[in-house]
């Protein structure tokens, strides 16, 4: 199988801050607490397109990240939360956390969707932490951190277009020129004659997957040589490019080479003539060229394209390369055998959160880590005294102090937590 394969960061929106207020009344000078929570950041979401085959889009922006919540208002209204960031992609994508290669969701039908990163939620206000002891709190939580993770987005090509033609016509120099990235070919049977594929941009939006398949050779539908085996990628394939030498730099006959190869596609399986086929008349600038393609046209009895080029010089591929397009626009796709065979599942990997580490640095400051503990930091307003007395409440219940204690930590020691100190007291 043929893999693309890309590594993309997503960052989900963090969730709006909650608001510490009060009500403003006529003749009531402080009334109770006001302040409305936080709005949810926005989710990275992957959907399903199935009018995409590559993941050319991927190349071009790596980095995706979803808008924050809204932070809460006074009179107790919730700020907003923020829209998912729906990314497209192609049927047939797995994606894997590149941390811990658990594969996060596979994505196989047209409009399916599966959340990659999960948006903060949204802080609460502080109306949400009036209790009768405490009935105007003095705090408000900040918003939850948007999950974020390194993820590798795979997909398994199939190849849409196939490169027919002799030896040293110029497929292969064809398919380097044209294609802008280079997919991993894993597990392949015949690693030193696998077919080259590549990913072609046509530059307006449209993308497909081309493959050169070499070792097509007279006999080759008789399973000589390895021929055979490309043939059978030749099947799935809904477009062929016909490459013709036009300037016979190997002594043959141009409209001959033709005859011949499209004779060996027929004896494989018929059908494969009925596929639309255009012709790369290759090595225009070389002498000769020019006469052989007039003498070639002539013979020519089908009514089928013709593109003069030079793979050499890049000449006339954008005219190849945007009919081609065109074409596979008005042929379905026939070849879902990728997923017939699979169950269709969408995984949502649940991170499991550890509490929290104790480290030493250097200096003999203790260091909390962990992505809970943290969590937990970041959703504290440090400007308020009630939030950090809360912050140290949470911190003992989650035996952060006793753990501390067991590794030493005496009074007024320093603690740090991300970039921020403060001292142990017991
Ligand atoms: P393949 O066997 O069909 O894959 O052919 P290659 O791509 O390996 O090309 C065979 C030879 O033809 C190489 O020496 C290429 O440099 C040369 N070649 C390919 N395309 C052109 C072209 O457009 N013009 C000229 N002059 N030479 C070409
Ligand atoms: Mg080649």
């Amino acid at each position: 199988m043929f893999v693309d394969q890309v590594s993309v960061y997503v960052k989900a929106g963090d969730g709006g801050n909650g608001l510490v207020a009060y009500r403003r009344e006529k003749y009531v000078p402080m009334g109770g607490p006001a302040g409305g929570d936080g709005g949810n950041g926005g989710d990275v979401v992957f959907k399903v397109d199935e009018g995409l085959n590559t993941l050319m889009d991927f190349r071009y922006n790596r980095h995706f990240k979803a808008k924050r919540g809204e932070n809460g208002m006074s009179k107790n209204q919730h700020g907003k939360n923020a829209a998912p960031l729906v990314v497209s992609v192609p049927p047939g994508t797995t994606v894997i956390d590149e941390d811990t290669e658990q594969v996060i969701a596979d994505l196989t039908i047209h409009g399916q969707e599966a959340v990659i990163a999960k948006g903060g939620r949204g802080g609460r206000g502080n109306s949400r932490f009036a209790t009768p002891r405490n009935p105007a709190p003095d705090f408000a939580e900040n918003g939850e951190p948007g999950e974020e993770r390194n993820i590798k987005v795979e997909l398994k090509l199939i190849a849409d277009v196939g490169l027919v033609g002799f030896p040293s016509v110029g497929k292969s120099t064809l398919l380097s020129v044209v294609s802008a990235a280079k997919p991993k070919i894993a597990d392949y049977h015949f690693t030193t004659l696998a077919p080259n594929l590549g990913v072609v941009d046509t530059g307006d939006q449209r993308s497909f997957v081309l493959a050169d398949l070499p070792g097509l050779i007279e006999g080759a539908h008789e399973g000589i040589g390895l021929g055979h085996q490309f043939l059978r990628h030749v099947e799935r394939t809904r477009v062929i490019i016909h490459v013709i030498d036009m300037a016979g730099t190997e002594g043959r006959d141009p409209f001959d080479d033709y005859l011949k190869i499209n004779k060996e596609l027929e004896q494989y399986d018929e059908k494969l003539l009925t596929r639309p086929q255009v012709i790369a008349a290759n090595k225009m600038d070389m002498p000769g060229a020019d006469e052989n393609l007039e003498q070639f046209k002539a013979k020519l009895e089908e009514d089928i394209r013709v593109f003069p080029i030079s793979a050499l010089t890049k000449e006339g591929l954008r005219d190849i390369l945007y009919v081609v397009a065109d074409l596979l626009e008005q042929i379905p796709k026939t070849a879902p055998q990728l997923e017939e065979t699979e169950e269709k599942v969408v995984y949502r990997y649940q991170k499991e959160e550890k509490g929290f580490e104790v480290s030493r640095d250097d200096d003999g400051a203790f260091v909390l880590s962990g992505p809970r503990i943290e969590k937990l930091f970041k959703m504290t307003d440090f400007n308020r005294e009630e939030a950090i007395r809360r912050f140290a409440r949470q911190m003992r219940s989650m035996g952060v102090d006793d753990e501390l204690r067991k590794r030493g930590a005496e009074d007024g020691d320093t603690i740090r937590i991300l970039q921020f100190e403060f001292e142990f007291v017991d």
